[in-house]
């Protein structure tokens, strides 16, 4: 049944979700204003969606806080606190085909990979934070005489959730589980290319029995919905995913309004290193691939710069082309490919932007270069390798958020690790070497939130996720998240 067919019979019956959820409703904007939200697969307009803005959004925040201090979820016992997100993740599990297709619509996801990885990932994150929620304990003060002291984690409020569009609902679970599990009410604004799943999931929150009002989602472009969330003055913390510009813009809004918290998960340019006593050379240069390549290239974590020891390189270089070569872009849909398109036509122009900087700046060309799939009327960029990048040209120090490589050769280790950290970035980075001493002490050197040895992408949600430097602070994933959304408060009795 997993054909093409199949995938295209799901998205013709599938009734597009495009109005807002706020209070518990499906509701169009205040204005009656929507957008059209076109799919990259062959740059169509797949549905008109509701395009909130400040009055939306305050009516959403207005509903979020209501819900809070109702205390309907924020004192719901935690057993049943569980049972509902239970629910909601079995929920979107029973509508996982149906998740799936709108996201490989929505951004040009191979629908393959929607199925093992964004859905299921999605669905796990939620029943990780559901599992977790009845063992955060809070501590009792040194013992005196004459007082009784204990500390207890309290939901900070309202939480304004602002995601960006190469893995939606991830990103967005991401943040609500962990939000939702700790009591707090939430106002998600998913991004305006993407918006898809997160009102998907809105629906299934309320079937799960979440009341009213505690999660909201509210479509809308960034500058305008997103800037009223961040501005709003009842919002206690932003949660964000995107870019370094826009994070910077969060913490002035901050300061502007009421000093809310801001989480920032942003950009990256993760090395990956690839020492002379690689332990797998064959496997070292299959996850050099995919770790720029998976999803296009459009991964804050991306492998985007290869770091290679002359020895080496030629070798590898030679094993990477023959992975690479075999990736094809193909219909998103359908369930053979393993490269979609681009999420866009600017994310797919700022691809070829790169692409055309870095032959200028003098780099070797070494696969690929241009837009594919034209026909399609997708936005499909082919993966692309350059050999022979120096650490200061722009490929070397801009994110590109594309299927865009550059490999470095180095001849010391200490250049390497010297090359790694010269970024404003500090998200990920790999290394493969058989010596169990460089390993830990490039490990220890390497200023990034992330760094995998010997395998690529190699931990999941049981472990912190975010970055050092301009890469953001503040974690998701992992129980270090929950406390995130918690406040502490001190109590004390005097006896
Ligand atoms: P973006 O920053 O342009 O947009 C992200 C979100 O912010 C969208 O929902 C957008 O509508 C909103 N937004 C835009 N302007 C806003 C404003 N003025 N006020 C409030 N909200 C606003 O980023 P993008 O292009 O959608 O996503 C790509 C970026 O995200 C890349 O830099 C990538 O590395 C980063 N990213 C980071 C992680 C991580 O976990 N560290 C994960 C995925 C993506």
């Amino acid at each position: 049944m997993t054909s093409l067919a199949h995938f295209e019979a799901i998205a013709n019956a599938l009734k597009l979700p495009s109005d807002a959820i706020i209070d518990g409703a499906c509701v169009a904007s205040q204005s009656g204003k929507t957008f059209a939200n076109v799919g990259p697969r062959n740059g169509r307009v797949l549905n008109h969606v509701a395009e909130c803005g400040a009055t939306d959004i305050d009516a959403a925040v207005k509903s979020a806080r209501r819900a809070f201090e109702a205390g309907d979820w924020r004192r719901l016992h935690y057993r049943d606190k569980k049972r509902v997100l239970m629910k909601f993740a079995d929920l979107m599990e029973r509508d996982a085909e149906a998740l799936a297709v709108l996201e490989s619509l929505d951004v040009g996801k191979p629908i393959t990979n929607a199925l093992k990885g964004d859905i299921p990932g999605s669905i796990r994150t939620l029943r990780y934070y559901a599992e977790a929620l009845d063992k955060v304990y809070g501590e009792v003060g040194p013992e005196a005489p004459d007082r009784l002291s204990f500390a207890v984690h309290e939901p900070l409020g309202v939480v304004g959730a602002i995601v960006p569009w190469n893995f939606p609902l991830l990103m967005a679970m991401w943040k609500i589980a962990p939000a939702l599990a700790m009591g707090n009410s939430v106002v998600l604004k998913p991004a305006e290319q993407s918006p898809m799943t997160a009102l998907k999931i809105g629906e299934l929150a309320l079937e799960a029995g979440l009341p009213a009002g505690v999660l909201n989602v509210v479509p809308g472009f960034g500058e305008d919905a997103g800037k009223a969330l961040a501005l709003h003055a009842d919002v206690d913390m932003i949660a964000f995913t995107g870019s370094g510009t826009v994070g910077k813009l969060l913490m002035q809004y901050s300061g502007q309004s009421n000093l809310k918290r801001v989480s920032l998960e942003l950009g990256g340019k993760s090395p990956h290193i690839v020492f002379a006593d690689c332990p797998d050379l064959g496997r070292a240069a299959t996850e050099a691939a995919w770790g720029i390549f998976y999803n296009s290239g459009q991964v804050c974590t991306a492998g985007s710069r290869l770091l290679v020891q002359n020895e080496i390189a030629d070798e590898l270089l030679d094993r990477l082309l023959t992975v690479a070569t075999g990736i094809v872009a193909g219909d998103p849909l359908e369930p053979a490919t393993s490269s979609g398109s681009m999420a866009s036509e600017a994310q797919m122009q700022t691809a070829l932007r790169y692409i055309e900087t870095a032959k200028r700046e003098g780099g070797a060309l070494t696969l690929g270069g241009n837009r594919t799939r034209i026909e399609t009327g997708g936005f499909y960029v082919e993966p692309t390798i350059f050999d022979r990048i120096d650490p200061k040209a722009t490929l070397s120090r801009e994110e590109v958020f594309g299927p865009v490589l550059g490999v470095t050769r180095f001849s010391e280790a200490d250049e390497a690790i010297r090359i790694a950290n010269d970024t404003t970035y500090g998200l990920a980075a790999g290394l493969w070497t058989k010596d169990i001493t460089l390993a830990h002490r490039a490990a220890r050197e390497l200023r990034a939130g992330l760094v995998w040895i010997n395998g690529w992408d190699s931990c999941d949600l049981t472990m912190p996720f975010g970055g050092f430097k301009q890469s953001g602070f503040g974690r998701d994933r992992s129980l270090h998240a929950l406390h995130k959304y918690a406040d502490l408060k001190s109590v004390s009795i005097t006896l």
